[in-house]
């Protein structure tokens, strides 16, 4: 059995933000020459998630206002949390839209359903964080 790691680095530009992964993931992909097997991607961070969903940016600004109806960021003093920081509703917002996903390999290609793409969702950024990709199979 092979195996194949590595970290995928981002700093984004808001506090939040949703990245279509895919193409980085397919690259991994290509890189660990592995053929038939499974692909885990996973945040590396408590206040951020890696979900399966359609990159469609209607659905997008949907999922940014069902999550702050769900786990408002301000008023930051609403939250036990927030004591010594202000990103209680990042850790919620993270745990509603999950920690990873996985991913059959099948004939060296991510074996998805119709319309599924890989996201980085971001909850407080401005600030480097990772994602883990791992792949196991020969
Ligand atoms: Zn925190």
């Amino acid at each position: 059995m092979k195996s194949y790691r590595k970290e995928l680095w981002f700093n984004t530009p808001h506090r939040r933000d949703f990245i279509n992964i895919t193409p980085q993931v397919n690259q991994c992909l290509l890189e660990s020459g592995i053929r038939e097997g499974l692909v885990l991607v996973n945040a590396m961070h408590i206040t951020a998630s890696v979900f399966i969903n359609d990159d469609e940016s209607g659905l997008h600004r949907d999922f940014e206002t069902w999550l702050e109806k769900l786990a408002p960021e301000k008023p930051h003093s609403q939250y036990h949390h927030n004591t010594f920081e202000d990103n209680a509703d990042a850790h919620m917002k993270r745990q509603v839209m999950g920690r990873e996903v996985v991913v059959a390999v099948t004939g060296g290609q991510l074996d998805f359903g119709p319309w599924e793409q890989i996201f980085y969702g971001e909850f407080d950024g401005k600030r480097r964080k990772r994602v883990l990709v791992k792949i196991i199979g020969e």
